[in-house]
């Protein structure tokens, strides 16, 4: 599982509505993910709060004038008998309380996706861990350029060579979410690992904080816990590179994708 998943899941991993084998899933990933654990708890403590707020005393007029005077729709007091009042405000409060719920969903849902950064860093992680099957074992980037021509859904061009001290290792093609799917390539510069995630340039729609920082012209670096990305559009592909490399090394694998053909 990766980011996307798991924060595409996280409604019914907390209320245990999904299948176990899922939830199995969606902790394995945040057993593995500081990002998305520290997500899942900011989604956490903000339902507590709402939680709390509806197991309330309902009659508790102060607290009901409270979130109605935050929501800015306090009604005019003394317009109707203090009980009609109550029951009124009650569930006005009700309601008032549903459409924040739905409207904090409703951002928390679409407002922060992961980048696609983050979620080639998670792949990186689960490679190293050893959760990530590799389709295709290879030392030679002409067998792994082939083996994507033969499969990959998009255009996958060729990885970086020895050139620019890149030892290819393997390749799969993984699915990022339903309809999404990535080119993954693995190997080392020197002896530190370093993946590479190549996605079809369509593909920038499903990460909309992406959307207006990835450039052809310009690397864009970045940071997930240890490791460091560096990101860019090359042709028809969004290309990421992951590793605990120096940013300059990232860079130049990144320039080197796709140069040969
Ligand atoms: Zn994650």
């Amino acid at each position: 599982m990766n980011c996307s998943e798991a924060r595409s899941v996280w409604m019914l991993y907390v209320d245990s509505e999904g299948d176990p084998a899922l939830h199995l899933r969606v902790t394995e990933h945040l057993s593995g993910c500081t990002a998305c654990a520290a997500w899942f708890a900011a989604q956490g403590e903000m339902e507590d709060g709402i939680r709390a707020c509806m197991a309330a005393e309902a009659s508790d007029d102060a607290m009901w004038n409270r979130v109605l005077a935050k929501a800015g729709v306090l009604p005019q007091p003394g317009f109707r008998p203090l009980s009609l009042l109550v029951i009124g405000t009650t569930a006005l409060a009700a309601v008032v309380l549903l459409v924040l719920f739905v409207g904090w969903h409703w951002t928390s849902w679409f407002a922060e996706p992961p980048t696609v950064a983050q979620d080639a860093a998670d792949m990186h992680r689960r490679w190293l861990r050893g959760d990530v099957p590799l389709d295709f074992a290879s030392t030679s980037e002409l067998a792994v350029d082939r083996y994507f021509k033969a499969n990959a859904p998009f255009k996958v061009h060729c990885p970086p060579r020895s050139n620019v001290k890149f030892t290819v290792q393997g390749a799969a093609i993984l699915r990022i979410t339903d309809d999404l799917k990535a080119g993954f390539i693995v190997g080392r510069v020197d002896a530190t690992p370093v993946s590479i995630l190549v996605l079809d340039r369509a593909a920038l729609s499903a990460f909309p904080r992406d959307k207006a920082r990835l450039s052809e012209d310009a690397h864009l670096h970045g940071h997930d816990g240890d490791l460091k990305t560096a990101a860019k559009i090359v042709g028809d592909n969004i290309v990421v590179v992951v590793g605990r490399s120096s940013p300059k090394t990232l860079e130049t694998l990144l320039d080197a994708y796709g140069s040969y053909h």
